[in-house]
């Protein structure tokens, strides 16, 4: 009884916002206070961009790479090569195409990276929005720490991830705290982006710790940065108000590092894919919408004080928005044409204004 009622209040406050509301109400029974439902929406909206991405680069084959060859010869003595063992590798580096080879690799790297993150993310989300905090957490650490990693070696030194793969030691590759600050370091002067360097990164006895929360996650008992208290298995009494408090944390912190990956990745995606002008601002503006949620003070400005055009996809017409009407439909998951009634899908990576060009000319 007391859960209808919470869901009816629910349903009465987001009225109107038909395609936001069926995905929490169908999947999350449980869930926690109404305080976090915007935080966890915006997460879920992110792993779904992360997830339009990667079925967008598997259709339009991003994986791959396409190359002439300079010669015919060199064609002809590429295709005699084997094709067992790499050696058809080996040629194409040793004969003079070895930025193919390594762009290969980086796509191949990068969005096998990006599925992991994205895979992690969403269990740790669904996780969360039914209160298994010490599973939710435990599911974070892999992408924040090691995909996250990857994708940031690749953003800013995509060269020296390739040579350390083919190396036989480990620990080239290993995201060591050391080499995460060198790189995170590298890629806020490069992209601008903050990369929460000490939210995931720092020494376990600062306040900011999700080491802290990961060592509890994983053992049942610890001894020694934080050792379980007389009577205690690390989180496995942990009452109402105990997994509040964790679920409250989980919301306020995980969006940080959330919002930066995304941003992150959509740049790496979008180097690549090269979308047009159109399909990279109205996805930056769909992100920054759904960002309003939680972030306003950081998004107001962008999404409620610019007014401007926007075409339909399928008949060309143009519809006069103010940002803060596009907001709230891009928030709801659909943006109407109001002369043909075609519907763009707002809740992942929109791909509608692809043809948007030969649309105008
Ligand atoms: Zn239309």
């Amino acid at each position: 009884m007391k859960l209808e009622t919470e869901l009816e209040k629910l349903l009465i406050k987001y009225k109107g916002r038909r395609r936001l509301m069926e995905r929490p109400f169908l999947t999350y029974p449980y869930m926690n206070s109404e305080n976090n439902f915007n935080a966890h929406h915006y997460l879920i909206f992110c792993c779904d961009v992360l997830g339009s991405i990667l079925k967008y680069a598997d259709d339009k084959k991003l994986g791959q790479v396409t190359m002439k060859f300079v010669t015919d010869d060199d064609m002809e003595k590429f295709n005699c090569s084997d094709k067992g063992n790499h050696e058809w590798i080996d040629w194409l580096a040793a004969n003079g195409y070895e930025n193919h080879v390594n762009d290969m690799f980086y796509r191949h790297v990068l969005f096998s990276a990006i599925k992991d993150f994205q895979s992690f993310m969403f269990e740790s989300v669904t996780c969360a929005g039914k209160m298994k905090m010490s599973v939710a957490y435990a599911l974070l650490r892999r992408p924040f720490k090691d995909a996250l990693g990857i994708i940031e070696w690749l953003a800013v030194d995509k060269d020296a991830v390739i040579q350390n793969l083919e190396a036989e030691n480990p620990f080239d590759l290993e995201i060591t705290r050391e080499r995460a600050k060198e790189l995170t370091d590298k890629v806020q002067r490069k992209y601008g982006l903050n990369p929460q360097y000490d939210l995931r990164y720092k020494n376990k006895d600062t306040s900011t710790r999700f080491e802290l929360i990961w060592d509890k996650a994983l053992h049942m008992i610890t001894t020694r940065a934080s050792p379980s208290g007389k009577g205690e298995l690390n989180f496995l009494f942990a009452g109402e108000k105990k997994l509040a408090e964790l679920s409250d944390w989980y919301y306020k912190v995980a969006p940080l590092v959330m919002h930066y990956a995304v941003e992150l990745i959509v740049e790496l995606f979008e180097s690549i894919a090269k979308p047009n002008e159109v399909t990279v601002g109205i996805n930056y503006l769909n992100r920054m919408a759904h960002l309003n949620l939680i972030a306003p003070i950081l998004t107001d400005s962008l999404v409620k004080e610019v007014e401007t055009l926007l075409f339909c996809p399928q008949c060309g017409e143009q519809n006069e928005y103010k940002n803060r009407d596009i907001a709230s439909h891009l928030q709801c998951g659909v943006l109407s044409c109001p002369k043909c009634k075609a519907e763009v899908d707002t809740r992942f990576y929109i791909t509608e204004y692809e043809s948007i060009k030969a649309v105008v000319e």
